[in-house]
């Protein structure tokens, strides 16, 4: 059955050959979304293992966290921010898959991220969803999840409604807005569990503070973030 498999999937590739997603080459048979030269310029943070990086600085003294870090640099014009807009815009959900698998890959080598538990993904309102058709943090999540071999819960974090307009609030105001909009379907599974957000990518943090906040109200919770781009202006 299995050699079955990889021989039909050697057939589809001589005829099929897909493409690398950035530069349209066709992609070698072990290559998955990007080729092999695209994806060693991908800028790579190298944050897992430092305390104070970007991302742990932008989210410091907004909530306890254990630790954050981010995969890529995400800037204006670049490779992650084309790859994140095909992912979001274009119906091309295996650049989620293969995102979150370069970073599970990652941390489970990382000291700090050993005590991990479980993993949740940033909620995106199931309307928005539905319309795109997935939630890109989820697919993240899975295959990160997966290449951590830890569970991922992605139905335990829900998002309620549509957030009201920001303007005009203070941001203790636009925090409890946000924070209304989350709520944990089953908290008993995350009691005294130290939990790893994921979200696409990190510009101010609200959605990830919010999300943190109410992860903290259950007894025991600890919590530590991963984005696969932090914004960089
Ligand atoms: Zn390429």
């Amino acid at each position: 059955m299995r050699y079955w498999k990889v021989w039909k999937q050697s057939i589809l590739h001589l005829f099929f050959p897909s493409l690398c997603a950035l530069c349209k080459q066709a992609l070698l048979i072990q290559e998955q979304v990007l080729c092999i030269a695209c994806e060693q310029k991908l800028p790579y943070t190298h944050y897992h293992a430092l305390y104070n990086n970007e991302t742990s600085i932008r989210l410091a003294g907004r909530f306890p966290f254990q630790q954050a870090t981010s995969l890529f640099y995400f800037t204006q014009g670049s490779a992650v921010q084309e790859l994140m807009h095909i992912l979001k815009y274009k119906n091309y959900p295996e650049i989620g898959t293969y995102f979150g698998s370069l970073l599970g890959k990652q941390l489970r080598n990382e000291a700090n991220f050993q005590s991990i538990e479980a993993i949740v993904a940033v909620p995106l309102h199931f309307k928005k969803e539905q319309q795109r058709g997935y939630n890109q943090s989820n697919l993240i999540a899975a295959a990160c999840a997966e290449a951590m071999g830890l569970p991922f819960y992605s139905k335990a974090l829900v998002r309620k409604r549509f957030t009201q307009t920001q303007t005009l609030k203070t941001r203790s105001e636009r925090v409890d807005n946000m924070e209304a909009a989350f709520f944990v379907n089953n908290t008993n599974l995350f009691v005294n569990k130290h939990l790893l957000i994921i979200d696409d990518v990190l510009t101010t943090g609200a959605t990830i503070e919010a999300c943190a906040i109410k992860l903290l109200q259950i007894p025991g919770t600890q919590i530590s973030i991963a984005t696969i781009g932090v914004v960089i202006s």
